[in-house]
């Protein structure tokens, strides 16, 4: 995302990126370009630059704040269009939900003394860009989307054939709001969690194709930003490790999804909605193949982290052989035929 320091606001930020990536030689970093200036939602970034420099920036995103002015949303999206950009809009209007808002807005975050984060904060934002995104002709993302609502939304929107995609994080796929009651702030995420009515909404959505994809929206912190009270603790957990064994329980183990969409929705869908060239592609003889590989038999615990909210829940299940490079000849060794499942992965 491009909330680094400094802002991914400029070509050179962006190329200084790629190049890091590509010296540690792990796996391939792709950066995401800011919307607008040093995130401040005022003056639009240097988008053109960014899409023609050498880190070929295709995803624009304020991530971690919501592109709430209506006036540069358009321009944003307008400017795009030009080279098949994608805005990606962290939906959370601040007027409803300001910095301080950290607990789904309800019974509960009443109950515990909790600023409310409104289901209606992230709606409305979402409902404002599908119909930008129709006016403009041009395509918008929506990250992380949390609420039954918004789902409604993406829905109506797509059967309109409106260029919307969204995408989910596997944290709103297993967890409720109910976790916040004994005030731990491993559990405090921005958008938060949802009731169960959510949770389920979106694992339709997910599985019907109304959510496009999986992004882990993966929070990093040092131990000493989650260990304070509740309310001054950093938002965002981790989720990269926890990935596909969260999918995994919530979407395979419940019968609503099978291993061919688990593919499409945690590789193939992003590297489209990305405009990937190198990833979530079909493997193929001479090409080259970026490959996860799972072993959906072997289990493995998952060490307690600050930030890691799964230490007890049942998703320590597959394994995954993570990022495994191959080339020419070397694929077939990867991919024995008839495994179709791995196919993209
Ligand atoms: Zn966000």
């Amino acid at each position: 995302m491009a909330n680094t320091s400094p802002v991914t606001d400029t070509a050179e930020a962006a190329e200084r990126i790629a190049e890091l990536g590509q010296r540690a030689g792990l796996v391939e970093v792709v950066p995401v370009g800011a919307v607008t200036a040093g995130l401040a939602g005022e003056q639009l970034a240097e988008l053109g630059l960014m899409a023609s420099s050498r880190a070929r920036v295709r995803v624009f995103s304020d991530d971690g704040k919501c592109v709430h002015d209506s006036r540069v949303m358009r321009r944003a999206l307008e400017y795009v269009k030009a080279f098949d950009g994608v805005i990606s809009q962290h939906a959370q209007d601040p007027n409803l939900a300001g910095k301080s808002s950290c607990c789904h807005e309800g019974e509960l975050s009443g109950r515990l003394g909790l600023p409310g984060w409104p289901s209606i904060a992230e709606e409305s934002i979402v409902a404002r860009d599908v119909m930008l995104a129709r006016h403009t002709g041009s395509r918008v993302h929506i990250a992380h989307v949390s609420t039954a609502g918004s789902v409604e939304v993406l829905r109506w929107a797509k059967a309109q054939g409106i260029n919307v995609t969204a995408e989910v994080t596997p944290h709103h796929l297993m967890l409720t709001t109910d976790l916040l009651a004994a005030y731990d702030p491993v559990f405090k995420v921005n958008p938060p969690l949802r009731p169960a009515e959510d949770v389920e909404a979106l694992r339709t959505a997910l599985a019907d194709g109304t959510i496009d994809a999986v992004a882990t929206d993966h929070a990093p912190h040092v131990r000493h930003d989650k260990e304070h009270a509740f309310i001054d603790a950093a938002f965002g957990m981790l989720g990269l490790e926890t990935a596909l064994p969260v999918v995994c329980t919530a979407m395979v183990e419940s019968g609503m999804m099978g291993w061919e969409r688990v593919a499409e929705v945690m590789s193939i869908a992003p590297a489209r909605i990305a405009r990937s060239e190198t990833q979530g592609r079909p493997l193929a003889p001479g090409a080259p193949a970026n490959l996860t590989l799972v072993d959906p038999h072997r289990e493995r615990v998952i060490d307690r982290s600050s930030s890691l909210p799964f230490p007890q829940q049942p998703v320590a299940r597959p394994v995954s052989d993570r990022n495994r490079r191959a080339h020419d000849a070397a694929w077939s060794h990867y991919c024995p035929t008839g495994q179709r499942s791995w196919e993209g992965v």
